[in-house]
């Protein structure tokens, strides 16, 4: 069987150009700031490959990761500055090879007040940032003063560098923000005490950065609600709209919820467009062009924002990390071909927030556009690649693209593996796009696709290479019971082939037996009750945006999540989802045993006994059903030839443990570069 594309129509709002004062953007795609890593390095090259690729890929305007104004502005030790007197030879090889291409870039100008981790941060106020738990320096007005001269340096030094643009960053809790809101600004000088004299910083570096460079186009990132306590006032945030219009910006892109609020504002489990209902009550209150962001992470979903009024522009930072090619490939009237980013944070966000250098899970090239080249292979070879899960689809879509001819062998009745099952959990929908982008791919490198084939040694004899990506299968621990009917493993829960009852046990706390909790406790929910869940209360006239309580959700079930650890349930989650995730299990409050030692699974009449011991002490729990999310194992049915014979082991089928999509798709994708 071979899979079948479905192109579509191009998305006509999307490329319908847009100025932004002097500049004219070909389309309405902006590629969102991210801090990539390679800002900050020494050589810039692998920076300039990575943009490069995204002009030749047609982005509008790309926007460069935030670069510091002055030292106290720098995000970590390590950060750029941006500003007078700094070396601009690295920004000018930046901005030629951009333009050389076609494109249009802006640079971020980003001072991060009290969230840089540095000795020399600063700060409207001395309390400790609760990201670093630092205390900042409490800027003495001079120094304020000084400070918004800094930022207007660097703009002006953006200027000279040959951006096309520049962004104040003004949202997310940076400096700008923290002077904005009265949980930070506790001021009582003319840079703090009443909401004129918080937007007095912001409105500053805007008007002094029109003077100094009278036609540069300003872009502001507004914090349309801060989603923590004490933060502005909906109205204190049109109020700064009016002022930062009337001083001079040239457009608004859009920023929600700071760093350290406690709603999520980017992860998959966000309804896409959550947010832009704020955009549009900016938009309908501006004169000047407004940038949705957040969430937005397909050509339809950016088209419709354009279509709809919503905004003007949409920014897209991760969906451009996970495709270069996002407007290419949309202005061609193929969006199905779009590498689709499932707002997974694992391979971008979770490596910024521990230093490392940024990429995608569902594209390894982004960041390793110098060192992972996909051209064409000199000699086409036959390739068969067994298994249907992240790993081999990766393998397979690689090599064909490159000229090899792929078939791929597939067990069950349908592509996906470990995908399909991520689909059904609440708020990873978007798996389902990532799949159903494999399939067009296929189609289009026209990949021989073989589901419900079961690949024999015999089947395989031909092929010049052998590609094992046969996954992993559910791990049945040593637990007296565990084959009891009512005890389930999560793939026999999420495929449908087992159903839970009413009170369940869920054995095994990682990423699958949290994400299995949510299933089953969660119930269908529109975006309103989402927002709901999370605290959230639109443009209320409340501080921050915040409502005074959170409304609970009824879950669904009972369950209790059992791990043999005495660590808190979670920890080893992602870096900026676990918290979330962690959340959501006390929203549908899900009962957390940690330290047990499981004795047996007993039936008793109707019941199922889960019979454990904590803290030296027998426990009991009643339920109806037990469901394992107790690691995997490898697939290993089909025994591997030899490496040198062209074999090759890749995904879960190699190693089992800690297997996620990123390592998956990394490996396919490697080796397929090679082959
Ligand atoms: P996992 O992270 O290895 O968790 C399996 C859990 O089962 C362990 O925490 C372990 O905890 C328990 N366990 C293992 N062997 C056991 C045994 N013999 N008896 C009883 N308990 C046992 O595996 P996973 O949850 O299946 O996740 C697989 C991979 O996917 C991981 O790399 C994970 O990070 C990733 N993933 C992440 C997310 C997310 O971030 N949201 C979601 C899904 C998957 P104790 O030993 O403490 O009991
Ligand atoms: Fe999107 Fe995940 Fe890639 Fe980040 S790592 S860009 S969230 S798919």
């Amino acid at each position: 069987m071979t899979t079948s594309a479905s192109p579509s129509t191009a998305q006509p709002s999307l490329f319908a150009p847009v100025e932004i004062g002097r500049l004219t953007l070909p389309n309405r795609i902006v590629m969102g700031s991210m801090h990539t890593g390679l800002e900050d390095a020494d050589d810039p090259s692998r920076l300039i490959a990575f943009y490069r690729e995204r002009v030749l890929g047609g982005v509008g305007l790309i926007i460069t990761g935030g670069y510091a104004p002055n030292l106290a502005g720098r995000l970590d030790a390590h950060g750029v500055v941006l500003g007078a007197g700094s070396d601009l030879d690295r920004h000018r090889a930046i901005t030629t090879a951009v333009h050389a291409d076609g494109g249009l870039i802006a640079a971020q100008v980003l001072h991060a007040g009290r969230y840089g981790s540095h000795d020399l941060a600063v700060a409207p106020t001395d309390d400790v940032s609760p990201l670093t738990r630092r205390a900042p320096h409490a800027l003495s007005s001079a120094e304020v003063d000084a400070t918004v001269d800094d930022i207007v340096a660097a703009v002006r030094a953006a200027e000279v560098a040959g951006y096309d643009a520049v962004e104040i960053m003004g949202s997310e809790g940076y400096l700008i923000n923290q002077f904005l809101a009265p949980r930070t600004n506790a001021r009582t000088d003319e840079w703090g005490g009443d909401a004129a004299r918080r937007r007095r910083f912001a409105v500053e570096v805007v008007r002094r950065s029109r003077a100094t460079s009278p036609g540069f186009p300003l872009i502001f990132r507004i914090s349309l609600a801060d989603l923590v306590d004490e933060g502005q006032t909906w109205s204190e945030v049109l109020d700064l709209a009016a002022e930062l219009e009337d001083a001079g910006a040239s457009a608004f892109n859009t920023g929600i919820g700071w760093h350290e609020s406690r709603v999520p504002t980017v992860p998959t489990q966000v309804p896409r467009g959550a947010w832009l209902s704020w955009t549009a009550a900016l938009r309908a209150a501006v004169s000047i062009p407004v940038c949705a962001s957040n969430r937005i992470n397909t050509p339809e979903a950016a088209e419709q924002v354009v279509r709809d009024g919503v905004a003007d522009l949409v920014s897209m930072a991760r969906p451009l990390l996970a495709d270069p090619d996002f407007a290419r490939k949309t202005r061609s009237g193929r969006p199905d071909l779009v590498n689709v980013c499932i707002a997974c944070n694992q391979a971008c966000l979770d490596h910024a927030f521990v230093g490392a250098p940024v990429s995608c899970l569902v594209n390894p090239r982004a960041g390793h556009e110098t060192d992972l080249v996909l051209g064409p292979t000199s000699r086409s070879r036959t390739v068969a690649v067994v298994g249907a899960g992240p790993a081999g689809l990766s393998a397979a879509v690689t090599a064909a693209s490159r000229g090899h001819r792929v078939t791929l062998f597939e067990r069950a009745p349908h592509l996906g593996g470990q995908f399909r099952l991520a689909m059904t959990i609440p708020g990873k929908s978007d798996f389902r796009d990532s799949l159903a982008y494999f399939e067009a791919q296929l189609s289009e490198h026209g990949v021989e696709v073989a589901v419900g084939t079961e690949a024999t040694a015999a089947l395989l004899a031909d092929f010049d290479h052998v590609v094992l990506a046969t996954g992993v299968r559910p791990r049945v621990p040593d637990i007296e019971g565990v084959h009891l009917a009512g005890v389930m493993t999560y793939a026999d829960l999420l495929s449908g082939a087992s159903q839970a009852g009413r009170r369940v046990a869920v054995i095994g706390a990682g990423g699958v037996g949290v994400d299995v909790c949510h299933w089953l406790t969660h119930r269908e929910e529109p975006t309103g009750d989402w927002l709901a869940r999370w605290g959230v209360a639109a443009r209320s006239g409340r501080r921050g945006d915040l409502a005074p309580s959170i409304l609970p959700p009824t879950a669904a079930r009972e369950v209790t999540l059992f791990q043999r650890r005495t660590t808190p349930i979670g920890s080893g989650l992602g870096k900026t989802t676990g918290w979330a995730h962690r959340s959501v299990l006390a929203q549908y409050g899900v009962t957390q045993v940690t330290g047990a030692a499981y004795r047996a699974i007993e039936r008793s009449d109707d019941d199922m006994v889960l019979r454990y011991v904590t803290e030296g002490h027998e426990r009991e729990l009643v339920v109806d059903s037990v469901v394992l999310c107790t690691g995997q194992e490898s697939v290993r049915d089909l025994r591997p030839g030899d490496p040198s014979q062209g074999w090759h082991v890749i995904g879960g089928a190699d190693v089992a443990a800690e297997l996620d999509a990123e390592r998956a798709i990394a490996q396919g994708t490697r080796l397929a570069a090679v082959l």
